[in-house]
């Protein structure tokens, strides 16, 4: 099982609703550890999200995603337009000759998302920050190549939300959280909160593609 381009738009734009629905959800959790702004900023890259895909007539899986991390990065400033706009830019240049969306793909995405990310902040797994929960997505995509896209998501999706549960028990290295020191502990990263969100609505998509 695969999705074809437009497919792969129609679920960036489910993810894209998810996302704006969560956003007193995500200011909470930043707010708990940071300034409280990263609600309303994915909620701004995601409605940019939804304007530039709305009209988009894909060629390709990589145009879908890279148009949607510059949207993301394009829009929403901060630490966080850069961070996820890595995600998807770097996820989908490494998509680059591929004509649909698997297994395989997925894994190449969250690969090349972690690896770009890094590259570019300089956090670490461990650091309480989305890589906590992008990390171990990335692994188990990995691990679960042989099985259908829809498969692959649910434990990608499961591994995600066990890093972002993980993250609670963790000191923030970065970000406004870095001054807390242990009054983080109990509270998950609000990224990977975000990113729980987004794995979780492809799954549900990838479950039943429209
Ligand atoms: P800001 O930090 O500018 O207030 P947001 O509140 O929108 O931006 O986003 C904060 C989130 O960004 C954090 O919860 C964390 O997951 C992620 N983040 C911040 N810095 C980094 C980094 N260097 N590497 C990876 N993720 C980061
Ligand atoms: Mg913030």
């Amino acid at each position: 099982m695969s999705l074809s381009p437009n497919q792969v738009r129609l679920m960036m734009i489910q993810v894209a609703d998810a996302i704006i629905e969560a956003e007193p959800m995500l200011s909470q959790a930043d707010r708990d550890l940071g300034d409280g702004d990263h609600g309303l900023g994915m909620k701004r890259g995601m409605e940019a999200v939804k304007v530039q895909l709305g009209g988009l007539d894909p060629a390709s899986v990589e145009q879908v995603f890279v148009t949607t991390g510059t949207a993301m990065m394009t829009s929403m400033g901060g630490a966080s337009g850069a961070i996820f706009g890595t995600v998807y830019r770097a996820g989908g240049k490494a998509q680059a000759g591929r004509e649909a969306f698997d297994s395989e793909g997925l894994a190449l995405l969250l690969e090349a998302a972690l690896e770009g990310v890094m590259k570019r902040g300089g956090a670490k797994p461990g650091d309480k920050t989305m890589i906590d929960a992008v990390a171990p997505a990335a692994a188990k995509a990995r691990e679960s190549v042989a099985l259908p896209l829809a498969e692959a998501l649910k434990a990608v999706a499961e591994a995600g939300e066990a890093g972002k549960e993980a993250s609670k028990a963790m000191i923030a290295q970065f970000g406004r959280a870095k001054t807390l020191g242990e009054a983080c502990l109990g509270f998950p990263d609000a990224g990977a909160c975000s990113v729980v969100i987004m794995l979780n609505t492809m799954r549900d998509y990838a479950g039943q593609p429209s």
